[in-house]
């Protein structure tokens, strides 16, 4: 099933090209605060899912160019994110790290936007803001200490996710890589069943109509359940959490203008514009990237 979240917190059912608005049956709010109904109706699927499927199946579907796409999970517990964890990508960025030697670290949810929504670069740092083209897990049941022969077992479904960044060697990556809009995730997301196998799964990342990335999953420092047994073995994955699995080889500059688009492989294909904005320059941040 494709879940799509539009047009201000409803929830649908995404077939073909139409989707489907099953917000009643997904025992959504739209206008609930804060936005935890997708969190929900994740932990809850298994009792919802045949709901949804006849509502769908009722309904009249619109044709998705007419509705506006936001992020499926606005609010998740947790946003996590894995570095360095394809091999040619550390080696493009100079790291003599791995992932599976670092760890992961958290983005702020608030960073997450949909797609239909543009990423907003911060006004001029005099430094690069780079597309990162990623494939993210959404997990479906909380997990503690989760052996890795268990792990996909935990997963409700993928997304296609940018994990947009300012460039910077500043150590501490959150404030680099949480500006509001920089994780663009979606469309929508795929679960699990429809995917299969998350170790083959070829990833694209275009700017305009340039390819600037194609690998696949199989060449993953950390492999998916890797990154779900290292996470879990920190803290309580719940459902809703979202995982960043890290960014292939190819990663460049976006500017003001340009279209990202990303595909996965049996799980979707996202684009989304850039736009200037105004304000998030600050000290913190200055424009000679400082060590
Ligand atoms: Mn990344």
């Amino acid at each position: 099933m494709r879940l799509l979240r539009f047009d201000g917190g409803r929830v649908g059912v995404v077939m073909g090209d139409l989707v489907y608005d099953v917000t009643d049956a997904a025992g959504v709010d739209p206008k609930g605060w804060p936005p935890v109904g997708m969190v929900q109706l994740v932990a809850d699927f298994a009792s919802r899912r045949g709901a949804l499927l006849a509502a769908a199946a009722s309904g009249e579907g619109l044709p998705l160019e007419r509705v506006e796409i936001e992020t499926p999970i606005p609010w998740p517990n947790k946003l996590v994110a894995f570095p360095a964890n394809y091999h040619a990508h550390a080696e493009e960025m100079g790291s003599d790290y791995r992932a599976s030697s670092r760890g992961f670290f958290l983005k702020s949810a608030s960073s997450l936007s949909g797609a239909g929504q543009p990423i907003v670069l911060p006004e001029p740092l005099g430094r690069e803001i780079h597309h990162e083209g990623e494939l993210a897990i959404v997990i479906g049941r909380r997990g503690r200490h989760v052996p890795r022969a268990r792990a996909l077992e935990h997963i409700f479904g993928y997304a296609c996710l940018l994990d947009i960044t300012v460039r910077g060697l500043e150590v501490e990556r959150t404030m680099r890589k949480s500006y509001d809009s920089f994780t663009p995730l979606g469309p929508w997301i795929t679960t699990a069943d429809e995917v299969g196998d998350p170790a083959a799964l070829r990833l694209r990342l275009w700017v305009g109509d340039e390819l600037r990335q194609d690998a696949n999953t199989r060449d993953l420092v950390l492999d998916v359940p890797g990154m779900i047994e290292m996470a879990a073995s920190v803290l309580t994955l719940e459902p809703g959490d979202v995982i960043a699995t890290g960014t292939p080889d190819g990663v460049g500059p976006i500017v003001a203008g340009d279209r990202v688009s990303v595909e996965i492989e049996r799980v979707g294909r996202m684009t989304v514009g850039v736009v200037q904005g105004e304000g998030g320059s600050n000290l913190a941040l200055p424009p000679v990237a400082l060590a």
